[in-house]
């Protein structure tokens, strides 16, 4: 995975386009973290530090397949003589918090960018000392919706009762902004931002059908806070820096936390079909080379919505892309779905997470999985 993505973005490298120098990817081991982190590498040529919670291997068990590709990712920026450097541990930590902080003073000088991709089950919050947990549940009523059993390939109505208040609370907690504030304050506080500095964090909104689990549900509120944050921070990072903060909503993609969401399996097979069919198919990468030369490349500023969010979702979105997926939605069952829709697709780039047939590896070789980054 780390292989294609670079060399997707080795095609603008020869463009020569410039961006940000010295860039803190949170959340940079899997999915749209690390995607962002080898755009800015390959991309612009930036140094970067990753911060991940990947488990490494150990004795006859291997690690997660985020840590391998971290190891990947090193491995190439090295020969591509990239500077890169990582913190695997808890984010929400405050010792890892010191620790990037020290990292980036010795290593990296001042970042130009910072970007919070986290994507967490649960949060120990180092102030309360209280493990808040998420939820993925809808508000009010109960939901009851489509959606497909990934390995029995069955398509069935699942219901889905609403969240207590606690649960929503605890969501907002987990995924909500308060996080990612702290970071940046503690980045401001010791020096380590340069003038113009610019962070990002990421969102998704989707189509109706998603809504209630989504956007209207627990996650919802969770995202609306990290909206309010992007607010609050743009308005500090403007002040004290002549810097910016946004959301960028990117578009429905396979990772570990979108596998998780119901209905999204379903839905994003759908999807993939439409958009395959059309030309417009993006994968994480094809994202984040977006985000990065059209967006954050040096002397653009984003393009924004009303709310002040970066759209790269405009694709999904489209009227005749939505307008396809929904006449698929109706009809989809368990005995058409492999024909209506890219349920192989998905479940490849599923496997393809985790290492799993991926086009050009002979599984039969032996591979070293005891790696170090
Ligand atoms: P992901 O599961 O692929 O990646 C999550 C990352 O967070 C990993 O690098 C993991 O190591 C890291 N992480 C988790 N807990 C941590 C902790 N305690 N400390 C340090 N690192 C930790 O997730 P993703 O789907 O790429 O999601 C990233 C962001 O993108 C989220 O905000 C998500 O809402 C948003 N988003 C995702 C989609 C989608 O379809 N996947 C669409 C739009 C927006």
């Amino acid at each position: 995975m780390v292989e294609r993505q670079t060399q997707a973005m080795s095609a603008g490298c020869r463009s020569g386009l410039s961006g940000p120098r010295n860039v803190l990817v949170i959340g940079a081991s899997t999915g749209y973290g690390l995607a962002t982190r080898i755009a800015a590498a390959w991309g612009f040529g930036a140094n970067t530090l990753g911060v991940f919670f990947e488990r490494p291997p150990e004795g006859k068990k291997t690690a997660t397949a985020g840590y391998y590709n971290s190891a990947a990712f090193h491995r190439r920026a090295r020969r591509d003589g990239l500077h890169a450097e990582s913190v695997n541990g808890d984010a929400f930590s405050d010792d890892v918090k010191r620790e990037t902080a020290a990292l980036i003073r010795k290593d990296f000088g001042k970042l130009d960018l910072v970007v919070y991709s986290l994507a967490a089950p649960r949060r120990t919050n180092p102030r309360d000392g209280h493990t808040y947990q998420s939820a993925l549940r809808p508000i009010g009523q109960p939901y009851t919706g489509k959606t497909v059993d990934l390995s029995t390939r069955i398509v069935a109505d699942i219901t889905v009762e609403p969240a207590s208040q606690q649960e929503i609370d605890e969501t907002v907690a987990v995924m909500g902004g308060e996080d990612w504030q702290w970071w940046i304050e503690l980045l401001i506080e010791e020096n380590l931002l340069a003038a113009g500095a610019r962070t990002l964090a990421y969102t998704y909104v989707g189509p109706k059908v998603t809504w209630p689990i989504y956007r209207d549900g627990t996650i919802g509120v969770a995202k609306k806070h990290l909206a309010a944050t992007a607010r609050h921070l743009d308005g500090v990072l403007h002040s004290r820096l002549g810097g910016n903060a946004w959301v960028s909503v990117n578009k429905a993609v396979v990772t570990q936390a979108s596998a998780a969401i119901p209905m999204i399996p379903l839905y994003v097979s759908l999807l993939f079909l439409v958009m395959r069919r059309k030309g417009l198919h993006e994968g994480c990468i094809e994202q984040m080379r977006r985000l990065a030369f059209e967006h954050l490349a040096a002397g653009k500023t984003p393009a924004t919505d009303e709310d002040g969010m970066i759209r790269l979702d405009d694709l999904e979105l489209r009227d005749d892309v939505q307008a396809e997926v929904m006449e698929l939605w109706g009809r989809a069952t368990t005995e058409n779905l492999e024909q209506i829709s890219d349920l192989a697709g998905f479940r490849l780039d599923f496997n393809n997470l985790f290492g799993f047939e991926v086009d050009g590896v002979d599984y039969e070789q032996p591979t070293e999985t005891d790696l170090s980054l």
